[in-house]
């Protein structure tokens, strides 16, 4: 079965709705593949996991979810209370977390999701396990691999290999902690498509942002030279900022790297 790769959510930070985000969208950060007929392999929960939701809704027969977070700040958590495979015991959903100053995914996950944040504690809903996040999992027909970003609170790449190979960097600062630079471009050495944070302009970023934890279009640009991988993908917008802005850091980076191109919500890519 060839696989498909699909944008649920790109913003960064928190869900925005308005006419100057048609383009790219407003969910934050959710990725996913069907890796074998009604399996999903889902990087990160944020609110485009609805995407999923309403896509996996019309696909007949049975369904399970292999859910792997990047880290536990809100926008990468907050399509999980309200997807309904969690509560559906005939739904399977493996939720794999990485640990998190000293927690466990249960306990990091179940400080949110529990009242009165909401109504079911997350160790309660039927449908779903929580497990540790593994340094190499295969998901089907696909072979992935982890490694810590640069980012408060730590987050984590996925390398996703099948006939092609994607890695997904939402949330890192680079620049930052030099080896770890050097270790993603070892990590995403030669993949065919680096998603890489591209949350600020370079003039944001030197201003007020430098230690928030987010790349700016020019460091993102750099790391995929330094990969060499065959196509960068902008991501983890930030919530300001418009389709035109995007459009315009889209280009500027081109002048550094190419192919660049936007992460938009619905984009797809063969894996
Ligand atoms: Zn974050």
């Amino acid at each position: 079965m060839s696989l498909t790769f699909t944008v649920g959510g790109c913003r960064g930070s928190m869900c925005v709705s308005g006419h100057q985000y048609r383009r790219y969208g407003g969910n934050t950060t959710c990725y996913y593949v069907e890796v074998e007929p009604g399996h999903y392999l889902v990087i990160d929960a944020g609110t485009g996991l609805r995407t999923l939701q309403n896509e996996a809704r019309e696909r007949p027969g049975p369904q399970r979810f292999t859910v792997l977070l990047t880290h536990y700040h809100w926008d990468h958590i907050q399509g999980l209370p309200t997807f309904g495979g969690i509560y559906d015991p005939g739904v399977r959903v493996d939720l794999y977390g990485p640990p998190c100053n000293e927690k466990t995914p249960t306990e990091a996950l179940g400080d949110v999701m529990k009242p009165p944040w909401w109504p079911v504690p997350v160790d309660k809903a039927s449908g779903v396990r929580v497990h540790a996040l593994e340094e190499s999992m295969k998901v089907g027909a696909v072979r992935v691999h982890q490694m810590g970003l640069s980012h408060p609170q730590r987050s984590v790449a996925f390398r996703l290999d099948a006939d092609r190979s994607i890695v997904i960097a939402t949330d890192h600062e680079a620049g930052e902690q030099s080896e770890i630079d050097d270790a993603l471009a070892e990590f995403a050495s030669g993949a065919d498509v680096l998603f890489h944070d591209a949350q600020y302009t370079p003039d944001e970023h030197l201003a007020d942002k430098k230690g928030w934890g987010h790349s700016d279009w020019e460091q993102a640009a750099r790391a995929a030279r330094a990969a060499g991988v065959g196509r960068l993908i902008l991501t983890s917008h930030d919530p300001d900022r418009t389709d035109e802005e995007v459009d315009a850091i889209r280009y500027e980076a081109r002048r550094l790297f190419t192919p660049v191109d936007a992460a938009f919500e619905g984009m797809t890519l063969p894996l």
